[in-house]
């Protein structure tokens, strides 16, 4: 980046667009952000989230940004108010689990394989990791901090065409998640439903992921007096109104697992769209005079690969 600080133009206010936007504004950019949401009402806040095994592609490159994030991660953890913590916890299936290991399980240097005892009722296998959660509302509170202290400016404000953006500034980051589908007509990006039911936590310190194929599973990631249940995953609904019934079976599920969780109160029920697509589009369209960086469609993985993907969408804004 050379002579003046460029304008850029963020659009979308979720963690893909919130990590981009600090690294621009950090880089000495003007950054502006518009977005339909304030941060704590995107999908991004609605996530559990835990970093882990990433199922989105191109596979090359989404391990690469998986591994740039947990670096990252790891030394947020260490930082006090940005809402990350490392913790030990299970992820296990009722059913055998592939012997094969995807290559980004090397980053988790105490991963072991559960003994038989420690598995709940009814499960098969399991493994045990100390690995980074993030609680989204405080996090992306912290981001916010961040992107604003650097000097960025964040808008409510929907973005109707790419005309518009481009209108606004030369350099356009497109982080809309779902709203891509609208924004640059893709049809490959598709809502996938998911549901938490956030409860007080009475005492648990330990996270659990159910591996489940059904689009139904127990889970649950502690964040210190908060504890976010989960969850399912349901293609193409775009209702974002919690379902009883599906509130109903994860407090179910979850409390087979751990029966302290039938009597807690529930705080809230919380509802988000994964922007599922064969590939996250990061890359780079020359549109109306304008240099438009995509960055969206990062399915269930958004925050786990945020970091990889912010540095090299910041990279492809400001590259002359
Ligand atoms: C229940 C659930 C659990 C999850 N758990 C995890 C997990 O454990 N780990 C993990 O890595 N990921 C998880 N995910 C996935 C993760 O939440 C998403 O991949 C990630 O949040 C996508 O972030 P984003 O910033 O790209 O999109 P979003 O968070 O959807 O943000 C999109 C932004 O764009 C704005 N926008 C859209 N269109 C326009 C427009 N035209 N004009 C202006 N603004 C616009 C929106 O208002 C919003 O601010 C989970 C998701 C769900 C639903």
């Amino acid at each position: 980046m050379n002579g003046r600080s460029p304008r850029v133009l963020v659009i979308g206010a979720g963690v893909s667009g919130l990590t981009t936007a600090v690294l621009l504004a950090e880089r000495g950019c003007h950054v502006r952000i518009r977005t339909t949401e304030y941060p704590g009402e995107t999908t991004s806040a609605v996530a559990g989230a835990i970093w882990g095994p990433i199922s989105s592609g191109p596979r090359e490159r989404t391990v690469a940004w998986a591994r740039r994030s947990h670096g990252r991660f790891l030394e947020l953890a260490n930082e006090p108010g940005t809402g990350v913590h490392l913790a030990l916890g299970t992820v296990a299936s009722r059913e055998p689990i592939a012997a094969t290991r995807p290559e980004e399980t090397r980053l988790m240097t105490d991963l072991r394989a559960c003994e038989p005892g420690e598995l709940p009722h009814g499960f098969t296998a399991g493994a045990r990791a100390t690995l980074p959660l993030i609680d989204m509302p405080r996090y992306l509170d912290y981001l916010t901090r961040r992107f604003r202290e650097a000097g960025g400016e964040l808008l409510r404000s929907q973005v109707p065409s790419l005309s518009d953006a481009a209108g606004e500034s030369r350099i356009v980051v497109n982080c809309t998640g779902v709203g891509a589908r609208e924004l640059v007509g893709d049809a490959g990006v598709l809502p996938v439903l998911g549901q938490h039911v956030v409860v007080e936590n009475p005492g648990i310190a330990e996270y659990f992921v159910e591996l489940s194929e059904s689009g139904r599973w127990a889970s649950y990631m502690p964040h210190g007096d908060r504890l976010v249940l989960g969850g399912v995953a349901v293609p193409y609904a775009w209702d974002r109104v919690p379902d009883r019934e599906v509130t109903a079976g994860i407090l179910r599920r979850c409390a087979e697992i751990r029966p302290e969780l039938r009597d807690t109160p529930v705080r809230e029920e919380i509802v988000g769209l994964r922007p599922r697509s064969e590939s996250v589009r990061l890359k780079v369209e020359h549109y109306e005079g304008a240099r438009i960086v995509h960055n969206y469609g990062h399915g269930g993985d958004g925050v786990a690969v945020s970091w990889g993907c912010a540095h090299e969408a910041a990279e492809l804004a400001t590259d002359e």
